[in-house]
């Protein structure tokens, strides 16, 4: 069974027919009359990350992965909730310091605020945060029109790149393998749109899993379809120059996830304001595709060829 059968088999009545839940199928709760916004986020040694070996480079991704939720619905984080477990390698006294600097760090950046948590004893590390913030509206999930201009906010693939070379999979050269790998611990949030995503986003999330997947799961309750256009699809140089070297094909990167980037959904009517918006608050956002009014036209297209489906879409809990 994957996550999302459990979810939809399991737990989803239990909420009652709670709108604030969201069907369990957002990226969270929202609470209208109280204004309030908040996600939960686990992250596992060996799955969200591949060892404890940099605390304050693990410490700050999962904290940005987690707000990133918030960022991604137009509402800005303001509380953050950490639960931490680990043995005492983990927690040893140069690893406490690195993981609160890194809170400190990240406490500045994001003005947000550490404001509770739980701490426990575990022999493999893991961390769940929760993250608050309040807002009168959310941009949501499964509310794509048809003929929607389908827009990213900065580059896609770094941070697979990254992964790739701290897998040892792949060694390119000092420079570039520092530049990925630092991609992949620090993803670069859109953070300033949140406060503009409300008046043009008819829907939106945060791409955590990989593109394709990640568009799935924001139309999932939707009759409609897409087209994506690869050679649209935002790249940094470093990864255009290492495709490019290397003969590499783009489709292989561009959905493998840990982007933490915003895919959102827009009225064409809003094109140049949206163009003019990225320039005004130097955030860079790219316009990919469109929302198709059919359910069986969800297309990767390069150079007006079709490609087949990815085999691979993005990442999925299986149990
Ligand atoms: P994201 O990828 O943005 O973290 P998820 O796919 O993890 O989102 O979660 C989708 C939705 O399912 C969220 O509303 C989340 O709160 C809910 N959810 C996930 N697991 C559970 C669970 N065990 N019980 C209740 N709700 C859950
Ligand atoms: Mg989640």
């Amino acid at each position: 069974m994957d996550e999302f059968e459990l979810i939809k088999n399991y737990f989803q009545k239990l909420t009652k027919n709670n709108p604030s839940a969201l069907k369990l199928n957002d990226d969270i709760f929202f609470d209208k009359k109280k204004n309030l916004a908040l996600s939960i986020d686990t992250y596992n040694e060996g799955i969200h990350y591949l060892n404890f070996k940099n605390p304050d480079l693990v410490t700050k991704k999962i904290i940005r992965s987690s707000i990133s939720d918030l960022y991604c619905k137009g509402v800005n984080p303001k509380y953050i909730f950490l639960s931490g477990s680990g043995n005492k390698k983990h927690f040893n006294k140069k690893n406490l310091k690195l993981i609160s600097q890194s809170i400190k760090e990240e406490q500045k950046k994001f003005n947000i605020m550490l404001s509770g948590g739980d701490t426990t004893y575990s022999e493999k590390s893991f961390f769940t945060i929760v993250s608050m913030g309040f807002s009168k509206k959310i941009v949501k999930r499964n509310n794509a029109k048809i003929g929607d201009d389908i827009y990213v906010t900065g580059n896609l693939g770094d941070s697979y790149v990254g992964l790739t070379v701290l897998k040892k999979k792949l060694n390119i050269n000092k420079k570039f393998n520092n530049y990925f790998i630092k991609k992949y611990f620090l993803p670069e949030l859109p953070i300033k749109l949140h406060k503009y995503l409300n008046k043009f986003a008819n829907s939106s999330i945060d791409i955590s899993d990989g593109l394709i997947a990640d568009i799935n799961k924001l139309i999932n309750n939707q009759k409609v379809g897409y087209i994506l256009y690869l050679n649209k699809i935002p790249l940094s140089k470093n990864l255009s120059i290492y495709l490019k070297k290397n003969n590499k094909e783009s489709s292989n990167f561009i959905s493998k996830g840990d982007d933490y980037q915003i895919l959102f959904t827009s009225s064409k009517k809003n094109r140049s304001y949206i163009q003019k918006l990225s320039k005004r608050i130097n955030q860079k956002i790219t316009l990919i595709g469109s929302i198709t009014n059919t359910c069986k036209q969800r297309k990767l297209i390069n150079h007006k060829k079709q490609l087949k489906s990815l085999n691979y879409q993005g990442y999925l809990h299986k149990f």
